[in-house]
């Protein structure tokens, strides 16, 4: 069932309207009143397809659509008393996808919001199929329904300032205690409760908002390590994440750099995790910023290892000081003789090439000890610690003993 939005001040045209489409039983109508009441079921609900007055009280057509716009690529029909070529065309200038002309025949309103949402979903379906990933129409509409709630969420989180940063420490087996810490991002939303970064980054990547949110971790950690003087309690650095459209930024480098002098923290302090997706996606880029944050004293790791598809080719043109083994990797190795061979042999290549060993997703003692001896450098995982606050990760150093 589509979820249409029927802004409307006139009780006449919103009658016959609903009438008609009730009768038609594909769609579901949701009427307001005015402009204003019209964005307000915007931001509350999802909507599939919104039909609206020009002419309205408060917020008219012209000004939803603009508002709509910021955020939704949401079907716009407008249903306009006006016929003049100058009108249809700044509606269209302001992103509506077609409109109707009053006093309009209700076959053909309903005949070109049906064509509106065929056309819809079969781009999502186009789009979903280029991820591997085709479902029912219902299966679509809902996950472009959470996609756009997810959305809004991140721009709330961005606008009030609420995602936080954990940390994960990692442990070295030389060392025999926490020498680091991965930063990993967190989300929470009223409505929609906690928001996994497995969900929202991807979004928040395609729709560039990564940019704002990279650099938000980045700050909270240069800022954490300065005042809580991290490394005085033996961490001697921090792993940042970094997304494919952060490395597409020329500017990253230089950004980077000059947030590390505000808050007066040597560059020796920041590890950058980088995936194999980046290095294949944007590999002059990326290399340019590595080299310039590299020559300040910044250390790249090579995150996931084992995952991808260009392993050797990533380890050889790029200069990572730090690989980080997949947990998947890790757990496969685990449980089958030919995947502990595999990743027994990139153990020993990888050390070859002098490059320090992280695995990832260490959750037993057992894995510990088949990791250590096999010659892993250092551990992540829920055996040491799951991912915990700024302050808990502090007094979690203070306990020591691991
Ligand atoms: P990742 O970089 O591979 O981070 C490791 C993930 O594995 C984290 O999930 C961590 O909580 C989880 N993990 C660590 N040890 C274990 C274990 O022993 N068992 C299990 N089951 N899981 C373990 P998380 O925090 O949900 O993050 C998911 C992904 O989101 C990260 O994968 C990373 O790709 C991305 N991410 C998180 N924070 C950021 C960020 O600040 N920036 C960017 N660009 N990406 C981030
Ligand atoms: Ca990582
Ligand atoms: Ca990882």
């Amino acid at each position: 069932m589509y979820q249409v939005l029927l802004v409307e001040d006139d009780v006449q045209i919103c009658e016959v309207i609903t009438e008609y489409f009730h009768n038609k039983e594909e769609m579901q109508l949701t009427v307001a009143h005015d402009g204003e009441a019209g964005l307000a079921c915007v931001y509350e609900s999802e909507y599939d397809l919104i039909l609206m007055d020009v002419m309205m009280p408060r917020l008219d057509g012209f000004g939803l659509c603009k508002e709509i716009r910021k955020d939704s690529m949401v079907p716009i029909i407008f249903l306009t008393a006006r016929g003049r070529e100058e009108d249809v065309l700044s509606s269209y200038d302001l992103g509506c996808d077609d409109y109707v002309v009053k006093p309009f025949s209700l076959a053909e309103l309903y005949a070109k919001s049906k064509a509106l949402l065929n056309r819809t979903e079969s781009l999502m379906r186009e789009k979903m199929l280029q991820y591997g990933d085709v479902g029912t129409s219902e299966e679509l509409l809902n996950k472009k329904h959470r996609e756009d709630q997810v959305l809004r969420a991140i721009k709330t989180a961005l606008k009030e300032r609420t995602f936080q940063v954990f940390y994960q420490p990692i442990y070295s087996v030389e060392k025999q205690r926490y020498t680091a810490a991965e930063a990993l991002v967190r989300m929470s939303n009223t409505k929609l409760g906690f928001i996994s970064p497995e969900e929202f980054i991807p979004i928040a990547e395609r729709n560039g908002m990564i940019l704002e949110i990279g650099e938000f971790v980045f700050r909270t950690v240069c800022e954490f390590m300065v005042q809580e003087r991290i490394w005085e309690k033996g961490i001697e650095n921090i792993h940042v994440n970094l997304s494919v459209v952060q490395c597409m930024q020329e500017r990253l480098a230089q950004n980077f750099l000059e947030i590390m002098k505000e808050y007066d923290l040597p560059c020796n302090r920041i590890h950058l995790e980088v995936t194999e997706t980046v290095a294949v996606v944007s590999s002059k880029c990326l290399n340019v910023n590595m080299h310039r944050l590299i020559e300040n004293g910044v250390q790249f790791a090579l995150d996931d290892y084992g995952t991808g598809f260009s392993n050797a080719t990533s380890l050889v043109d790029y200069p990572y000081d730090i690989i980080k083994i997949d947990k998947g990797v890790v757990w496969a190795a685990m449980e089958n003789d030919n995947a502990m061979k595999v990743l027994s042999h990139s153990v020993d290549m990888i050390k070859s090439l002098n490059k320090n060993i992280v695995a990832e997703g260490v959750e037993t003692l057992e894995q510990a000890n088949q990791l250590k001896h096999m010659g892993c450098d250092y551990f992540q995982g829920y055996y040491y610690s799951k991912p915990v606050s700024g302050t808990d990760f502090v007094s979690l150093l203070g306990k020591k003993g691991v």
